[in-house]
């Protein structure tokens, strides 16, 4: 099917319009008219090629949301005229030890990303969300809970579950101290999560100006990054820090704020690697790890929790045509908090 989208065609070119083909809906498909879609600072690295290595022309956006126009004949989850979502996942094996434990981001034959992947239908890559509708296999499709306002619910495709999956895993809780490193898209959900798993919560920012906005958000306490005195303060004392920064930032500052057999997990992919002084982990015994997005199960674990505590992001709502100032806007940290396309302005 011909499908209006927006691509970019090489890492200096702006997003523009252009037209690629989405699959018939096949037996176990199911066809989404997107409403809506999410901009994650991944676009940005992507479209940019800033991680070195993008396809062109690429299509971004992994926070899809929409109604489901059409189903194939095997298709048992959803109806036409539902509410449904992809995110940042539209495939993987099914069959290896890590999909058999719902972790298919790290599929061991290679989990289908919902843009510059590999697609096992057409043989090209895919393309992902900044287009007017998307064909899924329904096992990689979720369910939106129905009291969720679907715009501000479209980043917890991707801001949502990068942030809930690091949180659960490292135990974030009543009697944890938890810090959330930037007040970005990935970073308010981390904010609002912690906060709602009962952790106390410290916000760690650069931005002065979102100190206020990160309280309102449930931080027990916001640091200015910058202000080494701050800083010192909270030495030595964190269980758990979630880092969400997409730039260049010293590291070992985070580390000293972590306490014996605390964790420092990264989610945040600056392009350049990032000096590490060994000592950082040495003295107290310190934890460096890592998270990416969540598992299929995961994902919808994290929609159904949002749904049943009434959690959605903070958003401020683009046309299609604005994507290239917003990407402008994120590189200046000048978003509240995440950009979401409606997607009526690319159909119009
Ligand atoms: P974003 O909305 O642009 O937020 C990033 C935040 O980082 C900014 O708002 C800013 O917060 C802080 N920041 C920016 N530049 C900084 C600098 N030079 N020094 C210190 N802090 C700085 O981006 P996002 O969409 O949340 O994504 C964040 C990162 O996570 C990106 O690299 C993205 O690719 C990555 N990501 C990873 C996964 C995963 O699975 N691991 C999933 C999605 C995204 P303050 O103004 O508060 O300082
Ligand atoms: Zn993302
Ligand atoms: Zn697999």
């Amino acid at each position: 099917m011909p499908t209006r989208a927006f691509a970019a065609q090489s890492p200096t070119s702006p997003l523009a319009p252009h037209a690629i083909t989405r699959r018939e809906p096949l037996a176990t498909d199911v066809e989404i008219d997107i409403l809506f879609c999410g901009v994650c600072h991944s676009d940005l690295h992507f479209a940019r090629n800033e991680w070195g290595m993008t396809v062109y022309p690429v299509v971004p956006g992994h926070e899809i949301l929409g109604r489901v126009t059409r189903v194939g004949k095997g298709v048992s989850q959803f109806r036409p005229g539902d509410l449904a979502a992809v995110g940042c996942l539209v495939d993987s094996c099914r069959t290896c030890d890590h999909c058999a434990r719902g972790l298919e981001q790290f599929c061991m034959g290679g989990p289908v990303f919902s843009y510059n992947g590999p697609d096992r239908h057409s043989g090209g890559m895919t393309f992902g969300g900044y287009s007017e509708k998307i064909v899924c296999d329904e096992a990689f499709t979720l369910k939106v809970p129905a009291n969720l306002d679907p715009a501000r619910a479209s980043p917890l495709l991707c801001a949502g579950i990068t942030t809930y999956s690091p949180l659960r895993r490292w135990g974030a809780g009543p009697g944890k101290k938890v810090g959330i490193v930037g007040l970005g898209g990935l970073g308010h959900m981390g904010v609002k999560f912690a906060h709602a798993l009962g952790a106390h919560t410290v916000l760690f920012t650069t931005s002065e100006g979102k100190a206020a906005d990160g309280k309102r958000l449930g931080a027990d306490e916001v640091v200015i990054s910058k202000d080494p005195a701050q800083m010192a303060r909270h030495a030595g004392s964190f269980d758990l820090i979630v880092d969400t920064v997409s730039a260049d930032h010293d590291l070992n500052a985070y580390l000293a704020m972590v306490k014996l057999d605390g964790s420092l997990v990264m989610v945040g992919v600056p392009p350049t690697p990032q000096q590490l002084s060994v000592f950082s982990l040495l003295m107290p015994r310190r934890h460096l790890s890592g998270s990416l997005i969540g598992g299929i199960g995961e994902t919808q674990e994290m929609l159904d929790f949002c749904g049943a505590r009434n959690i959605v992001c903070d958003i401020e709502l683009i046309r299609m045509q604005q994507i290239n100032e917003a990407y402008e806007r994120m590189l200046r940290s000048d978003v509240k908090y995440r950009f979401v396309i409606d997607m009526a302005s690319l159909k119009g």
